[in-house]
């Protein structure tokens, strides 16, 4: 019975990939690549050059195909198809198989273990980060990596408390909401949309106290003043177009060579209003699009930086009768396991798809091969069109 489960499951996920790469080759134009394509080492030999920059988005809490990569979802990505892809290396079957809850999905993928604590504890993740592991290898400053997150419940993803790493050895998180929090003293009622923390359970409020970012260091370490900040936020229509100023702000100032950032606006969908959920996806869409403009403005960053944009896990779908459709993510059917990946800039063959089958944990050992890191813990393996 399981062998057959399982095996449904994997025919579930190759058919979701074949017809989003069917969809994205007729909507994009774009290739099929073949296994044994590297990326291109002209472009390695342009980055040798420059140091290298990796950012990893994930793309906002989750989205399904019929909003997103499929004939019916494509007027909801606009950026993503027509700007980013035609750029990308694009792979289409990336599954986690891992537990679906925000916090400890986006930690497996920053382990690349599939992570096994309570999504809704404020724990650090069990294993290495890739933060940890980046620090450590390359003997870089903590000032080089950094994490923005929108949710507190993610305020310990930076570094485990595994022995011989934890503690002082990963990344600082910043939590532009709890920031802004920090920053209104007290009176929030003109802030009260970008402050929403947690979809899925509002009433969760953890317990600060892991390597966070505080109010103190706005101004020494991403140079604004609390009133430009307050200033600025009130321009703002969501919490991800708060973390996005923060991310702009501390690639300025800082440069991190290695930056990864927690989209959730699309998340919203837990509340249940279609149309609350297609407007986070489009939003996250365009924040997309606006950031790898951004990424090729920064003259710290242009030219050298490998963008990856991939979601934590997907979410249900309508045909489960364990869901609820779009707005959870409680199933764990084939759908909501069944994501994609892209990546771009800096050393990727660009306008091409894959459609063989990843796992999350893929991404640290890939990141560490193309960075130079040994994420000797992890469980995945590097994805080879992309070294
Ligand atoms: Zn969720």
């Amino acid at each position: 019975m399981v062998q057959a489960g399982l095996s449904t499951s994997r025919e579930f996920a190759r058919h979701l990939s074949c017809s989003r790469r069917d969809f994205l080759r007729s909507a994009t134009g774009v290739t099929l690549g073949s296994a044994l394509m590297c990326a291109s080492p002209f472009v390695r030999g342009v980055v040798a050059g420059k140091k290298r920059k990796i950012i990893v988005v994930t793309f906002g809490g989750g989205a399904r195909d019929q909003e997103t990569f499929a004939p019916e979802g494509q007027e909801n990505i606009p950026h993503l198809l027509h700007e980013l892809i035609p750029q990308s290396s694009f792979f289409t079957q990336m599954v986690n198989q891992g537990i679906l809850g925000h916090y400890v999905a986006t930690a497996s993928l920053a382990t690349g273990v599939y992570e096994t604590f309570n999504n809704f504890a404020a724990i650090p993740p069990e294993h290495p980060t890739i933060f940890e592991y980046f620090r450590k290898d390359l003997k870089r400053p903590s000032s080089d990596t950094w994490v923005v997150a929108p949710s507190n419940g993610f305020n310990r993803i930076g570094e485990s408390d595994y022995s011989s790493y934890g503690p002082g050895t990963g990344a600082r998180v910043i939590l532009p909401k709890h920031l802004l929090t920090a920053a209104m003293s007290g009176t929030t009622t003109d802030y009260e949309h970008l402050l929403r923390d947690n979809y899925e359970t509002p009433l969760y409020a953890p317990r600060l106290g892991g390597n966070e970012f505080e109010l103190q260091q706005l101004e020494t370490i991403l140079k604004l003043s609390v009133d430009d900040f307050k200033t600025h936020a009130k321009t703002l229509s969501s919490p991800d177009e708060l973390s996005m100023y923060v991310v702009r702000q501390l690639m300025r100032q800082q440069a991190p060579s290695l930056l990864w950032i927690t989209m959730h606006d699309i998340d919203v969908a837990h509340a249940g209003a279609y149309s609350l959920y297609i407007e986070g996806i489009r939003r996250t869409d365009r924040l997309c699009g606006e950031f790898w403009k951004l990424i090729q403005s920064e003259p710290e960053y242009m030219g050298n930086t490998t963008l990856f944009i991939l979601p934590d896990f997907g979410r249900d779908s309508d045909g489960d009768a364990g869901g609820n459709g779009f707005q959870h993510h409680r199933t764990g059917d084939p759908a909501s396991r069944t994501t994609w990946m892209m990546a771009l800039g800096s050393g990727v063959r660009e306008g091409v798809i894959y459609d063989h089958p990843m796992q999350s944990t893929d991404l640290v050992p890939t990141l560490g091969a193309m960075m130079g890191f040994s994420p000797s813990l992890s469980q995945g393996r590097p994805v080879q069109e992309l070294l």
